[in-house]
């Protein structure tokens, strides 16, 4: 169903909640990637500039003891948001009570602020987290509209989030323009994709992708699988995998989806070995039907690359979910590095990343800018590929 956008709100003169994803990592106070404060500057921008003001929140990382309210405070995010915006970004430290409610009252239009993190809240019954319905309506109470860029906790149903959207009214809510983006990319990616789409399935577990495997295998052409994950079906296949990781526990999963994936499931034809989970330890680079019993699989082999890399070349629409091996380490990024290729070179394709540790790999290998689309939320978009509704999403106001 279309939900509204924040071009369908008439902000001006407007008090804006607005909820961003600002749970950014921080090292010593110090924020050491702000990506997801740059990603909210057009829908916060677009507010100022047509006469709205702004009272921006997020939650950074979880909240659970007294120390965590000296530690994970989120005033180092509305700096850095002050500084990328080039005005002054009023702080307030505290979620609720009177010093927030009177700065939000003295707010002119064009102005902006930001309260602390939101799951401060949480200390005393985790009022964030589990939606307690009076934080909700209580922040709802302190603005006029209400507008979700938060993609990154879509999939989570907070008082932040659905809890305001409930309480604003109907039609005061609307997603912002990466919220938006990101729904129009996944979503369109999955649901009504340029055919051929090839999904591409890594990462550590089958157990944590098992909705995404299920629901590709039904939505994709193909589905390409590498990563730790390979030696879960290898498993299921019969094949002697060493010591790779396995889950023994989904090794019966793994024969069913094999089943019904009809030969779209393509797994590699060969692995990078090595003794120990080690970037310097001796490694080689066997066919799946000889690894030995005392080596483990990193990575996935050059013959797989260019398996998968012709399997690519020939998409129109590519959904890409887990390293093909461990990136981390030099030795075994090869894989990743030969998938990453292989879509750099495709044209006129739409590409998708969705997962933190695959965009991560993009990032880190310089393939950024080859994508159409690095989805900021890891566990949101990884929801939304499994073919779930995200109640973030569902909670905002339809067009
Ligand atoms: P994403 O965050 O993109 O969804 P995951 O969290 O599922 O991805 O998996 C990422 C991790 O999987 C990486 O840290 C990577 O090192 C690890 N991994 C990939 N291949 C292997 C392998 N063969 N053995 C062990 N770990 C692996
Ligand atoms: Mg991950």
């Amino acid at each position: 169903m279309a939900k509204q956008i924040v071009t369908d709100l008439n902000v001006k003169d407007k008090k804006v909640l607005m909820r961003v994803d600002f749970n950014v990592p921080m090292k010593d106070g110090k924020i050491t990637n702000d990506n997801r404060i740059v990603a909210a500057l057009p829908t916060i921008k677009y507010v100022l500039e047509n006469g709205g003001k702004v009272i921006a929140f997020s939650h950074l990382g979880k909240v659970k003891t007294e120390e965590d309210l000296k530690t994970k405070s989120i005033k180092p995010a509305a700096e850095r948001l002050s500084e990328l915006l080039g005005q002054e970004v009023k702080f307030v430290p505290a979620t609720r009570g009177a010093e927030l409610e009177e700065a939000i009252n003295n707010l002119k239009s064009g102005e902006i602020m930001m309260f602390e993190n939101t799951r401060f809240e949480d200390l005393d019954g985790k009022k964030e987290s589990k939606n307690d319905p009076e934080l909700g309506k209580y922040w709802a109470s302190l603005g006029d509209l209400f507008v979700n860029d938060a993609f990154g906790t879509a999939h989570r149903a907070h008082a932040s989030n659905i809890g305001i959207a409930a309480n604003i009214g109907e039609g005061k809510s609307a997603a912002g323009f990466l919220m938006e983006k990101e729904i129009k990319f996944i979503g369109e990616a999955v649901d009504s994709p340029v055919r051929p789409l090839v999904a591409i399935l890594g990462g550590a577990k089958v157990s944590d992708k098992i909705g995404v495997i299920e629901n590709l295998l039904v939505k994709a052409d193909k589905v390409l699988v590498g990563g730790a994950m390979m030696f879960t079906f290898l498993r299921a296949l019969g094949k002697n995998t060493g010591t790779s990781l396995v889950e023994e526990d989904k090794i019966e999963l793994a024969k069913a989806l094999l089943e019904k994936a009809n030969g779209k499931l393509i797994l590699p034809i060969d692995t990078v070995v090595a003794p120990k989970f080690d970037n310097d330890a001796p490694h080689m680079t066997v066919s799946i039907d000889e690894i030995p019993a005392d080596q483990m699989g990193l990575d996935v082999g050059a013959a797989t690359i260019e398996l998968f890399s012709k399997e690519i070349a020939a998409a129109k629409t590519v959904v890409w979910n887990g390293p093909m091996g461990v990136f981390e380490m030099p030795n075994y990024a090869k894989g990743t590095i030969g998938v990453c290729e292989a879509i750099a070179n495709l044209q006129g394709a739409t590409t998708i990343i969705g997962g933190g540790d695959s965009a991560a790999a993009a990032m880190q290998l310089g393939y950024a800018d080859k994508f159409t689309h690095i989805s900021t939320g890891g566990g949101a978009s990884l929801e939304y590929l499994e073919g779930k509704e995200l109640p973030g999403v569902v909670s905002i106001s339809d067009k």
